[in-house]
């Protein structure tokens, strides 16, 4: 039987790569432009470090985690995240010692044992943006803009961006203490999860997908009543700094994302244009996490985009990107000769950071310009032993069909300018 990638796993074959790539290339560029530094950190870390960062109630830890023994023992977990890791390697790096604020961007895969669906996978790619040192709602503002913007590059102009304060460790207890208030008359009424929740986080019944959980919290009051004063006025500077810039965003109360460490501003955006899954990426600050981890005190924000979520949205709006391959030119040849001198002319087009391809069957001339065809080559150029005598090869234009008889010397040269 002929083996087959692990559910919920893909692979990405040329014809389709080209997209991420280019999508990767716009992120890194967009970052790049707002001062942030690539990190690359390892796919697999110590369990702990997310246990305890990401939280043991969250789904998570407690349910989506690749975890297993080394043969030396130890805990291991597949990533599910990137910013346990970035916080980590900050401290890690002391790279607070640095100048502040520190701006970091990563990519890559990351890894949840989750129910495959369209837009949830086993394996998926997130890009993501951290922050440190610095918890000036300017720099709320700036992460949440980076996102919209590469979000905008992309011409994916209708999502929706929903914001939130989830307050602080001084007023958050005080809602938790209101929604356990509330639920307690629908307790047996709750999903089987929502009744673990309500005992070990029950903010995080807020964002649960099932119906009737979700008619039990409709009624919850908004956070905004306990917010402290300090988490009030950092909203209400974050969204001032939003509408200055421009940035249209719904406020949703019932925001709490599912990881434990966000605190004061929440985000996720979202396309309503997809299904369930409709979340295309989202973040926050997390002010307490670098504390948790071992460090001193240290204000952080970021973000975290899915890679597959953004292609969908692509797809069903049928983007098309502004990205061009490179022209590819097949050298056919006829005779050993021309043979010779064909491969050493594909070397020479190569060199001249031209995309260049010749063939490799021993096909006829009629075969090869069928080849040149199939591969999408836009120009053939046709070499024989008689050619080579007279210093005049063809070069073929197979969009217009058009043909023309150029040296060898002048080949390279010529090519470019029908190029550009
Ligand atoms: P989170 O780290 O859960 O806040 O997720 C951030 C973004 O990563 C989401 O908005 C999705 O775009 C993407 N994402 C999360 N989980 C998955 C998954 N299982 N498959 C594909 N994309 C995912």
């Amino acid at each position: 039987m002929l083996a087959k990638a692990p559910r919920g796993t893909r692979d990405i074959l040329p014809g389709e790569i080209e997209k991420w790539q280019y999508i990767e290339s716009v992120f890194k560029k967009l970052c790049q432009n707002y001062d942030y530094n690539e990190i690359r950190t390892p796919i697999f870390e110590h369990t702990e470090l997310f246990t305890r960062s990401v939280g043991e109630d969250t789904d998570i830890v407690g349910k989506e985690m690749y975890t297993f023994l080394d043969k030396g023992e130890r805990s291991i977990t597949l990533r599910p995240e990137g910013t346990a890791s970035t916080v980590r390697a900050f401290l890690e790096h002391k790279l607070y010692t640095q100048a502040q604020p520190t701006k970091l961007f990563y990519y890559g895969p990351m890894f949840r044992y989750d129910r495959p669906q369209a837009g949830r996978y086993r394996q998926f790619h997130q890009f993501g943006v951290e922050a440190f040192g610095s918890d000036n709602p300017s720099l709320d503002a700036e992460v949440i803009m980076l996102a919209m913007v590469f979000f905008h590059s992309l011409q994916l102009d209708s999502l929706v961006l929903e914001l939130n304060s989830v307050g602080c460790a001084n007023c958050r207890p005080l809602y938790r203490k209101e929604i356990e208030k509330h639920l307690l008359k629908y307790k047996n009424d709750l999903c089987l999860d929502c009744r673990k929740r309500s005992e070990t986080n029950p903010l995080r019944i807020l964002d649960c997908k099932e119906d009737n959980c979700k008619n039990i919290t409709r009624e919850v009051p908004g956070i905004y009543e306990h917010l402290c004063n300090a988490c009030n006025e950092h909203f209400s500077e974050v969204t001032r700094h939003l509408k200055y810039m421009d940035i249209a965003y719904k406020l949703n109360t019932k925001l709490v994302r599912g990881l434990d460490y966000y605190t004061k501003t929440a985000f996720e955006i979202v396309d309503p244009l997809l299904g369930s899954q409709n979340s295309l990426g989202g973040g926050g600050r997390y002010d307490n996490l670098v504390e948790v981890c071992g460090g001193n005190p240290t204000p952080a924000i970021g973000f975290a985009v899915g890679l597959e979520r953004v292609l969908l949205a692509l797809g069903n709006k049928k983007v098309d990107l502004d990205f061009r391959e490179k022209e590819k030119i097949f050298v056919a040849t006829i005779g050993d000769k021309a043979g010779l001198e064909g491969t050493k002319l594909v070397m020479e087009l190569r060199k001249n950071d031209l995309k260049a391809d010749k063939d490799y069957l021993d096909r006829s001339l009629k075969a090869q310009m069928k080849q040149a065809n199939r591969i999408g080559a836009r120009y053939v150029i046709i070499l024989g032993d008689e050619e080579i005598e007279k210093n005049k090869i063809v070069l073929r234009d197979m969009q217009t069909g058009d043909q023309k008889e150029v040296s060898i010397q002048e080949i390279v040269k010529t090519i470019k300018q029908e190029i550009n």
